[in-house]
Parts: C-alpha cells; sequence; structure tokens
C-alpha cells in the first residue's frame, strides 16, 4: 500500500525498496533508494553523514540497527499519505539517472554452490573423474577473486584474450581472444559489518553481518579457464569482469522468499549446522539477445549464503566492509535451467537458436546478456529485484 502511482511495469514496488549509487547531470554521486519509477535521493530525508555519500560503504558499516532503521522510515515514507509533500520533491526520474557502482568492492570470494552445476561442469572439463570434486559436499569450495573489475550493470564486457589447449594433444597452446566467452549467473552478497582477523562468523550471525543481495555475472572465458585452472583454480578466465546489479535488496525484503535448503548428504561439519533456513526463493531469468533462454532456481542451490559466510570466515579470515561474495554459477535441470551457456549448448555440442533465428554456442561480439530476478514477497506479491545488463565489446 503506497501513495505513489507505480504501474504494473515499475522496476521496484514499495516493499523492496535496494539501495544504490546514483547521479543525475552536473551533480555529484550519491545514495538513493530505487521504488517505483523513481529514485529517491537519500540525503536529504535520512541524513548527509551516511548519504551524501559516493558509495554505501558508510551505511554498509554502519550495522544492522542503522539498516534496519533507515528501512523502517522508508517504509513509513513510501505507505503514510501524510509524507508525500516531503518525499515528492526528493523523487528523480530513474531515466534521468546515471548509475554507479553501488559499493567499493573489498574482496570478493565466489563460490561453487550448485549441485547441478558443479556436476556438469565435473562432467564436461574432467570426464574421467568423479563429477562431484571429493570435498564438495563437506564444505562450500570457493576461491578469491578480484574485487577491482567488479564492474555495475551497463560497463562494456571486452573480449579477453590468452592461451587456450592447442588442438591436438601436441600441440602448442595457442593464443588469441577467447573464442569460448560465458556468463556465470549467481546470486551475490555484500557485507557490511566487518569481523576481525582471528574470530569466526557463524552460520547464525549472517543477518548481523550481511546487507544484502546483488545480481551477478561473473563472465568466464572458458577456453582459458579449462587451460589455466588446474591444479589452484580460475585465474585470468574469470578475472576480467564481473558485472553487479546497480541496486542492492536488503536482506529485511527477502523475508518471504526464506525456504528450507535442500537436504544434505553427509550432514555438514558443525560449524556449517544450519542456524535458521536461509535457502532463498530466488528466480533468476537469463536473457540473450533479448530471448529468455533459461531460469535458474536459486532455492536450488546446496550451501546457503549464511554457510558460504561461516566458511569463509572458520579460519579466522577477517570480514571487510564492502566485501562481496557470490554463490557460483546458479544451475537447475538443463537446459531450461542452466545459469552459464557452457552447461546450455553443452561445451557448444548443443548450439540454440535465438528468436532472431541465429545459433549460438557463445557469445559473440555485439551480444548482450541481461539476469533478472523476482521472488515471493508480501500478501503473495511478486517482488522485481533489478537486472545486470552487459555488452561483449571486439578484442582491441
Ligand atoms: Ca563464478
Amino acid at each position: 500500500m503506497t501513495w505513489l502511482e507505480l504501474g504494473d511495469d515499475a522496476p521496484f514496488d514499495a516493499w523492496t525498496l535496494p539501495y544504490g549509487v546514483f547521479s543525475t547531470a552536473g551533480e555529484a554521486p550519491r545514495v538513493g533508494v530505487a521504488v517505483g519509477s523513481w529514485v529517491l535521493d537519500l540525503a536529504p530525508l535520512a541524513g548527509a553523514e551516511l548519504f551524501a555519500q559516493p558509495t554505501l560503504n558508510p551505511f554498509l558499516a554502519a550495522g544492522r540497527p542503522a539498516w534496519d532503521a533507515v528501512r523502517g522510515r522508508l517504509l513509513e515514507l513510501v505507505t503514510e499519505e501524510a509524507h508525500r509533500t516531503s518525499v515528492e520533491p526528493h523523487l528523480v526520474p530513474a531515466a534521468d539517472v546515471r548509475p554507479h557502482l553501488p559499493f567499493e568492492v573489498a574482496d570478493y570470494v565466489d563460490f561453487y554452490a550448485s549441485q547441478t552445476h558443479a556436476e556438469n561442469v565435473g562432467r564436461l572439463f574432467r570426464p574421467d573423474n568423479p563429477a562431484l570434486p571429493a570435498a564438495w559436499r563437506h564444505l562450500p569450495i570457493g576461491y578469491h577473486g578480484r574485487a577491482g573489475t567488479v564492474v555495475v550493470s551497463g560497463t562494456p564486457v571486452v573480449r579477453p584474450s590468452g592461451l587456450r589447449r592447442g588442438g591436438g594433444a601436441d600441440a602448442a597452446p595457442a593464443f588469441g581472444p577467447s573464442l569460448k566467452l560465458d556468463i556465470e549467473a549467481e546470486a551475490g552478497f555484500v557485507v557490511g559489518t566487518p569481523s576481525p582477523l582471528g574470530s569466526r562468523v557463524p552460520v547464525g550471525a549472517f543477518e548481523d553481518h550481511v546487507f544484502g543481495m546483488v545480481l551477478v555475472n561473473d563472465w568466464s572465458a572458458r577456453d582459458i579457464q579449462s587451460f589455466e585452472y588446474v591444479p589452484l583454480g580460475p585465474f585470468l578466465g574469470k578475472s576480467f569482469a564481473t558485472s553487479v546489479s546497480p541496486w542492492v535488496v536488503p536482506l529485511a525484503a527477502l523475508a518471504h522468499a526464506r525456504v528450507s535448503p535442500p537436504p544434505r548428504s553427509p550432514e555438514p561439519a558443525a560449524y556449517l549446522a544450519d542456524a535458521e533456513p536461509w535457502g532463498l526463493d530466488v528466480s533468476l531469468e537469463v536473457e540473450w539477445n533479448g530471448t529468455v533462454v533459461s531460469r535458474p532456481p536459486v532455492r536450488e542451490l546446496y550451501w546457503t549464503a549464511a554457510q558460504q559466510l561461516a566458511h569463509l570466515t572458520v579460519n579466522g579470515a577477517s570480514l571487510r566492509t564492502g566485501d562481496l561474495y557470490a554463490s557460483g554459477t546458479v544451475s537447475g535441470p538443463r537446459p531450461g535451467g542452466s545459469g552459464c551457456f557452457l552447461e546450455l549448448t553443452w561445451n557448444g555440442a548443443e548450439p540454440i537458436t535465438l528468436a532472431d533465428g541465429s545459433a549460438r554456442a557463445f557469445l559473440e561480439d555485439g551480444d548482450t546478456v541481461t539476469i533478472r530476478a523476482t521472488a515471493p514477497g508480501p500478501a503473495g506479491a511478486r517482488l522485481r529485484l533489478g537486472e545486470v545488463t552487459g555488452t561483449v565489446h571486439p578484442t582491441p
């Protein structure tokens, strides 16, 4: 219930209230909240100290009491007619706004939490070994990514170059632009409250440390990745760009999306035991040049974001405000649930046809991929959780 006239096509309703950083012509970047087809300029309404800022980091660092207080106030402002005259002057049309990277990324970690994805990649890359790595059911496998190449939605993605396997068993590796450029549709989580070096963050403290969720496209060059990654994991095949959505959805807005995670066997170690259900019934949608090609289900992830955070810190590694960690490719049964084109087209063996009649196995220059998400909201509503998009530019 809101006094704002949102319309059925509004990108965000009056409950989700995601935070981002925006600028208008001639003005400095500052914090806003997306509602309907507007961006609410927060500094005049909620204080310059936290919101007349070029990143969300000061607000992220303020911690859960501040996050809850500001969200409570925002819900009042957009639902109570009495606030209309004081709020309306601070609504900026979203069409006039340039979004910026919403937070300064401290560290970036990427997990591998989808069993379907891990098994499919195992079959494709390591056909002579068990599909799941030995540790996979015991802990959320992950690696440290490159924080400095996390970019906001809309940033061009330049096709990377690197070494890939040569043809034939004895052939020398070949250098050049990647021939297997791919996406990975993921759910990302943004850390607000830091933790000291030498301490652990238990599963049950997830909500005290994590502010919210972003949509992630972890662009991946499969030919570079498959040549370089043994035994230390992904490096240049992943580090050239990771796109995130400009609007960070607060965890509080996802209260109606929480579900029990899938059953685990064997029982995880005590430090990974679920304290509360943190599966999330978030549905992703992957659109390739305007054709929806898959709908990956976040609720099927084997390891929850709360378990990923506990694992990330169980050795005493500290958290910093602005840390980003992502789920890894979200994949359900293929082809309709695949979160990457490696799985969707089975490494190119089963190309798909887009609405314009063209066939695709991997990304071509000029291709645009947009990942969107929805989730259950209050009173049976379906929340829109924003989008992350990017277009492939040729290797210079
Ligand atoms: Ca990934």
